[in-house]
């Protein structure tokens, strides 16, 4: 029996499962290990947030998938791996042994300079962790009406959940305000044009941004100018990192730690492990960490591992020079990029909100 585990029930995985249910491979077994039964889409967690999705339209119930494909479904976290040995260390302490490996485990939010500020500290990933606590930030704000949110991380992600605050806030009738910390330099985006769309839509949200690196502390956070931002919720969309115990995989990893993989997303190091998503690093070609490529990569990915099975040969995954990335803001309204080309509307969100129902619905029914 070949057993193949699949780490992680991330964007990429979610092709892998349903190639596996259409295609039978005699003498295999298939693991999957994920810490939970629902897959949450980053994609729509602003919606959620700004009242336009129910937490279950924004999910993926994994359990009609691993039944389609026969495939055996352990709920539980990695926490090591063994590359040399082909196998992987779960929470409770035991080990899965495996003949091929596949992970597609994301990125985890880079805190380390905010963890001064305690408590008040909510990453937005794990996204489970976030679903669970933003009902208590909202009635924590609609109590207090000094009540100050603060969002840091300049990107894609930061400015759609601050725009989608900012819109819960206003639909609650919340009369604080929310904030945003990007860094020295402004929005984290490409082109000045879409930079200057999405300052204009946090304005007209009465959205403060502060254009400061900055630090934990007890208060909430302080600023590169010394200036001390009191806060009662912190919530943190920095940059990735990677899984810290990658580390003592034996397999390659780039300078940042993730796991560097050629163009058919194998590892360099280890031919019997594969990797797509947030988790690995591309040595071929730069590869922005993005839901987009990991989607992208996941028929790529199913299409090689099936292949390292019947030893038939691999497919290159060759990423689009330019995506289309929509960011909603708050209200029913986004702003769509490409490259460094922009525009935006009303209709440009009902576009997202149909991309975003399309992909849940190709893993919901099938
Ligand atoms: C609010 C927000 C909005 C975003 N919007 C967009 C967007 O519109 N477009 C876009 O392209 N990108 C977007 N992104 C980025 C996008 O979410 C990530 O790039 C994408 O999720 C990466 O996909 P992945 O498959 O690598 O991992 P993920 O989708 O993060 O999935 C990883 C899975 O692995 C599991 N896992 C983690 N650790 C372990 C472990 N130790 N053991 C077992 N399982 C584990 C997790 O529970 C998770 O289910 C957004 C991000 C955020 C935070």
């Amino acid at each position: 029996m070949t057993h193949i585990v699949l780490v992680g029930a991330g964007h990429a995985h979610l092709s892998v499962l349903q190639a596996l249910s259409q295609t039978h491979l005699e003498g295999v077994s298939v693991t999957l290990i994920t810490p939970e039964r629902y897959l949450s889409y980053s994609g729509m967690v602003p919606g959620w947030m700004a009242g336009h999705y129910l937490k279950e339209q924004c999910q993926i119930d994994l359990q009609p998938l691993v039944l389609a494909a026969n495939i055996n479904m352990v709920i539980d976290r990695i926490v090591g791996i063994d590359a040399d040995r082909c196998c992987v260390g779960v929470r409770d302490g035991h080990y899965i042994e495996y003949d091929l490996l596949s992970l597609d485990v994301g990125s985890e939010i880079d805190t380390s300079w905010l963890e001064m500020s305690g408590p008040k500290l909510l990453p937005i990933k794990p996204l489970g962790h976030f679903f669970d606590t933003w009902p208590s930030i909202m009635a924590g704000a609609l109590r207090n009406p000094d009540y100050r949110l603060v969002v840091v991380g300049g990107g894609a992600a930061g400015v759609e959940l601050t725009l989608a605050a900012a819109h819960a806030f206003k639909l609650a009738g919340v009369t604080s305000s929310v904030e945003l910390v990007t860094s020295s330099t402004g929005l984290a985006l490409h082109g000045q044009k879409i930079k200057q769309r999405l300052l204009q839509q946090l304005s007209k949200a009465g959205v403060i941004v502060h254009q400061h690196k900055a630090v934990g502390i007890k208060e909430g956070l302080m600023l590169s100018d010394g200036f001390v931002l009191s806060a009662d919720c912190v919530l943190a969309a920095t940059g990735a990192r990677a899984p810290c115990w990658l580390k003592l995989s034996h397999l390659d990893l780039d300078e940042n730690g993730y796991i560097a993989v050629n163009q058919y997303h194998q590892s360099l190091s280890h031919p019997n492990v594969f990797a797509a998503g947030d988790v690995c690093s591309r040595q071929d070609v730069l590869l922005a960490r993005s839901g987009v490529h990991a989607v992208h990569a996941g028929p790529i990915l199913a299409h090689n591992l099936i292949a390292m099975i019947k030893s038939t040969s691999l497919k290159p995954y060759r990423p689009r020079q330019k995506s289309l990335y929509i960011l909603a803001c708050g209200a029913r309204y986004a702003v769509a990029t490409w490259g460094t080309w922009s525009l935006e509307g009303s209709w440009v969100w009902y576009c997202k909100d149909w991309i975003d129902r399309r992909f849940i619905r190709r893993f919901t029914k099938f």
